[in-house]
């Protein structure tokens, strides 16, 4: 018998912000998730088809723009729904439009979740339950995904690979970050692989070794 892994993760930079869009399967059930598909809806559609991947929801880690500027569009033509964020980042997304301008992004729709997530929450990401984290100071409802046995994390703009989330928009707090990284990340232990929003996959025990922000 072959060795299958549990799920497949393609990366899909999407935006002049080159998010990470990631779309995760099950290579056995091809059931799957579309995380933060911020723009760009046609290539993310492409890779779905490519791969033929059956979509079953969208999930969001937080309000910015370049995380959920596609998600209305991708939503309407999958007919799948909108998971997340926390609904502390409504102010953003009800404002994505105000962003799309500030940013001079196009083609963005407004997107209205249809669940908000909190801590404790669980989430199905690929048809696997991934636990729900709240981890605000990028914005106020920024959300992580934990898959335990899996020792994999989503973790949008809070943690990136030898850096941190910018403070400095609407409802960012850096006091507010690190201790989120601190009390919510850092301890889903050093062998924990994480996708972030923007740049490399990292590990938890790399970035507590080696972030400058952290050490
Ligand atoms: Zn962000
Ligand atoms: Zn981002």
């Amino acid at each position: 018998m072959e060795d299958t892994p549990p799920i497949q993760v393609m990366v899909i930079p999407v935006t002049q912000f080159q998010q990470n869009c990631s779309l995760i399967w099950d290579p056995q059930s091809m059931r799957g998730t579309v995380i933060d598909p911020g723009g760009d809806v046609a290539r993310i559609q492409e890779a779905i088809g490519k791969h033929d991947v059956n979509v079953e929801n969208i999930v969001l880690t937080h309000g910015h723009i370049d995380h959920v500027g596609g998600a209305a569009d991708l939503a309407a033509a999958l007919g799948v729904p909108v998971e997340g964020p926390h609904e502390a980042d409504k102010p953003l997304i009800d404002r994505v439009a105000d962003q799309a301008v500030q940013f001079d992004v196009s083609d963005v729709k407004p997107v209205t979740p249809d669940r908000w997530m909190v801590e404790g929450d669980k989430v199905e990401i690929a048809g696997r339950s991934f636990d729900v984290l709240h981890c605000p100071g990028h914005s106020p409802g920024h959300l992580v995904f934990f898959d335990e046995e899996l020792r994999f994390a989503i973790s949008g703009d809070v943690l990136f690979a030898g850096s941190i989330g910018r403070t400095d928009l609407p409802g960012g707090d850096h006091d507010t970050l690190i201790r989120s990284i601190q009390e919510k990340m850092l301890p889903l232990g050093d062998d924990v692989s994480f996708i972030p929003g923007h740049g490399q996959a990292s590990t938890i025990g790399q970035e507590r070794e080696t972030n400058p922000f952290l050490t």
